[in-house]
């Protein structure tokens, strides 16, 4: 049913997936930076993910038109198909299977949890990986309905033939592969290439990994949220002092540097983009050292090399970091 709905021109076929259900598979070469698809989603419910019900689904349901009630149907039936029939409401669990976020909201462990899923009938048969070669970014503008369209932008060249992969899941940036694999809410296990046990960077891919989560919680004196669940569990409340804004900083940029080093380039950049927050609040102050400034224009070039090999809409606050840079530069200038 999905490769029907495909528009004419689409760079990838929707088939069976060794050792998962239907995956996504690029049918030409796709460039780096390329916008590989976009998605409006079929209907949208209001309410967060966790509370959404048989009825939530019902009335979305009885609002669309024929057309589309058709496609949620053939959607439903091929969930049946895959699940059997183990779930009490294959409506709410089809929705579940196949939902995305469009409430447009930015990842921001401070913000409340966004109250909008979106139904996505092709953008939801992409599998996950650990490494992956495709991103579908959050800061997607909202479209005239209010809500962000599924937008799959590419991280890198994507071969003919090659499978493409989005990261299902923010945590398992700070995951070693053995915990990935214990992970309790996940529906399966993950067989990426940074997953398999023949990785050749296991080693250093592992110590990456555990290194940006400790960094996390030296930074935000708290574990990774989506990690709290697991075991062994990181101190939730941490005792001693809060460290200096120079130091919180620093270790912002290094995680950016292994988050780098580890092929995750949206969360390397996400975090230099948070270190150089901080050094805009201290660069009024005295905390602001000139070595902390040039610093941070070296933290800012890394920011923007590495939004370089990223489409625009993957990234945000790119002028915002050329502004800063040019800021800190004068501030370099006048102290010396
Ligand atoms: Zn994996």
């Amino acid at each position: 049913m999905f490769t029907a709905l495909l528009p004419p021109g689409t760079p990838f076929e929707i088939r069976a997936s060794p050792g998962r259900r239907l995956g996504v598979f690029a049918t030409k070469d796709i460039p780096a930076k390329s916008c590989i698809f976009r998605e409006e989603a079929l209907f949208v419910i209001k309410r967060p993910f966790n509370m959404i019900g048989p009825e939530d689904v019902d009335a979305a349901y009885r609002q669309l038109d024929s057309r589309k009630q058709a496609l949620f149907k053939s959607l439903v039936e091929y969930e049946r198909h895959q699940e059997g029939q183990k779930h009490f409401f294959p409506q709410v669990e089809a929705f579940k299977r196949n939902q995305f976020d469009v409430s447009g909201q930015m990842h921001d462990y401070d913000q409340p949890i966004p109250h909008a899923q979106g139904l996505f009938l092709i953008s939801s048969r992409l599998n996950h990986s650990c490494i992956p070669n495709a991103v579908f970014p959050r800061i997607q503008p909202k479209t005239g309905h209010g809500y962000r369209p599924a937008v799959l932008l590419a991280l890198r060249p994507i071969a003919i033939g090659e499978e493409i992969l989005f990261d299902y899941d923010p945590a398992h940036a700070y995951l070693t592969a053995k915990q990935r694999r214990a992970v309790p809410y996940w529906k399966f296990t993950c067989t990426c290439a940074a997953c398999d046990d023949n990785y050749p960077q296991r080693v250093e891919s592992d110590m990456r990994r555990a290194l940006l989560r400790g960094l996390h919680y030296l930074i935000h004196r708290r574990d990774v949220p989506e990690c709290s669940r697991l075991k062994p569990p990181v101190l939730q409340n941490a005792t001693s002092g809060r460290p200096d804004p120079n130091t919180i900083a620093m270790w912002q940029a290094i995680s950016g540097y292994i988050a780098e080093a580890e092929g995750l380039a949206m969360l390397a950049i996400y975090f230099f983009y948070e270190a150089l927050k901080i050094m805009i609040s201290v660069s009024g102050s005295t905390a602001a050292s000139n070595r902390g400034l040039k610093l941070a224009v070296v933290w800012g070039e890394k920011f923007l090399a590495i939004s370089e090999t990223l489409h625009p809409d993957a990234v945000e606050g790119v002028g915002a970091v050329e502004q800063l840079m040019a800021v800190f530069k004068s501030m370099i200038d006048g102290k010396t």
